[in-house]
């Protein structure tokens, strides 16, 4: 379609909704949409509109306002085309599954890492965006909390992109565990069962940026969050950082173990390794960053507000499988088989859950269920499944009874 044909389509689309087409009316529509003057998506067009807000758009100002815009954008946006069409309807769902939830207490704090206690239980947070960029977010969403064991498939990520698949695979597997995420055990070959548990995420450590000075590797995954996220807002928890260090003792010896494996990479030290392990750990973030990095993931690697690419395709397609088959420690089959998403926990209490083409969802909670996933985090999910078909096999039963997000 040319630019033309296209603004023509997008007038005409919006003259049959409304007998005065205004300024506000266009901004109501993006609103509604998933889109505020935050957003970097939309924030040029709603800042022209601005000035338009009682008028009447013709169509002379309409091609003016939408001059140096992504047209194809708007134009699937005006006709309701984007991936989640009804963007209020799954806002106002994530809605009530928050207010349902907002008493929940179920689950506690984890103890392990003394300082990861310290933090307010109740907060609660629930935050999505999806691959066109639409956002909507409830709760403590400003929140920010370190990213633990959901740093781990950006561990793998950098990793593959910078060794492929077959170099990491020498050095890590990708079976599940069936154990805990620290158990102090390795696979026949003695190598750690897959990335997403401590051992494996410590393997991927050992594989990125060997060469590069210990800050310069640390800012090599935080620059990836940024771009994955479209934030500069990421910032490091130095006290939950000491605080993993000074209580170690299981990954100091899950390391050591595969060193006597002798699993690592030839040219890796061990001591550097296990630092910048905790040190990725004690990233932080907010739940609203989060649910960017997860849709970036859905977007098969590239962050849906920047369209920049970040992870090639065939990245997020091995991280994704291995999120689905190993992201939620040994509650991970269990996963599979009731919410069918790939997805990733850390025991600061966040999820990300990732509905491939589709979303990325961030829940944050801190309280702790048995096997360490965010107790309330797991219900929402349950109860998003009950009510989507996003269940990756959904599809099959073609579920009546259950809506469809992407219309
Ligand atoms: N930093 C934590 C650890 O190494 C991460 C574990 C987690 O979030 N499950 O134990």
């Amino acid at each position: 379609m040319s630019l033309n044909a296209q603004l023509e389509s997008s007038y005409a689309v919006l003259m049959q909704q409304t007998d005065k087409l205004t300024g506000a009316f266009i901004q109501q529509k993006i609103y509604k949409a998933g889109f505020d003057q935050r957003s970097d998506k939309t924030i040029n067009l709603l800042e022209k509109l601005d000035l338009h807000i009682k008028s009447d758009i013709t169509y002379d100002v309409f091609c003016e306002l939408l001059k140096d815009e992504d047209i194809a954008f708007y134009q699937r946006l005006f006709e309701e085309r984007l991936v989640v069409p009804d963007f209020a309807g799954f806002c106002e769902s994530i809605q009530e599954i928050y207010s349902q939830l907002q008493l929940d207490q179920k689950g506690k704090l984890p103890t392990y890492i003394p300082e990861l206690k310290k933090v307010d239980p109740d907060q609660f947070a629930i935050a999505a965006c999806t691959v066109d960029g639409q956002q909507f977010h409830i709760g403590d969403y400003k929140s920010r909390f370190c990213m633990q064991s959901m740093i781990k498939p950006v561990l793998y990520a950098l990793a593959l992109e910078e060794n492929g698949i077959h170099y990491v695979h020498k050095h890590v597997g990708r079976e599940p565990s069936g154990r805990n995420f620290n158990e102090l055990t390795l696979n026949d070959e003695g190598l750690p069962h897959n990335p997403m548990i401590n051992a494996g995420a410590i393997m991927s450590c050992a594989m990125i940026k060997k060469r590069l000075s210990p800050a310069g590797r640390f800012k090599h995954i935080t620059n990836a969050l940024s771009d994955l996220s479209n934030s500069h807002k990421i910032t490091f928890n130095n006290a939950v950082y000491n605080s993993e260090k000074e209580t170690a003792d299981r990954n100091y010896a899950l390391g050591y173990f595969m060193r006597e494996h002798k699993a690592f990479p030839k040219d890796a030290d061990l001591h550097r390794t296990l630092n910048l392990y905790f040190q990725a750990c004690s990233i932080e973030v907010n739940s609203e960053i989060l649910a960017i990095i997860a849709a970036s993931f859905a977007n098969a690697g590239t962050n849906p507000i920047t369209q920049k690419e970040v992870f090639k395709p065939e990245t997020i397609k091995n991280c994704l499988s291995l999120m689905y088959s190993c992201g939620m420690y040994d509650y991970s089959g269990e996963w599979a088989f009731s919410i069918g998403l790939p997805a990733k926990s850390g025991v600061s209490g966040g999820i990300y859950v990732v509905i491939p083409d589709v979303m990325g969802i961030c829940i944050y909670s801190p309280r702790l269920d048995k096997l360490g996933n965010s107790a309330r985090g797991i219900e929402v999910c349950k109860r998003l499944v009950e009510r989507y078909n996003v269940h990756n096999y959904d599809s099959i039963l073609r579920c009546p009874n259950k809506i469809s997000l992407t219309g």
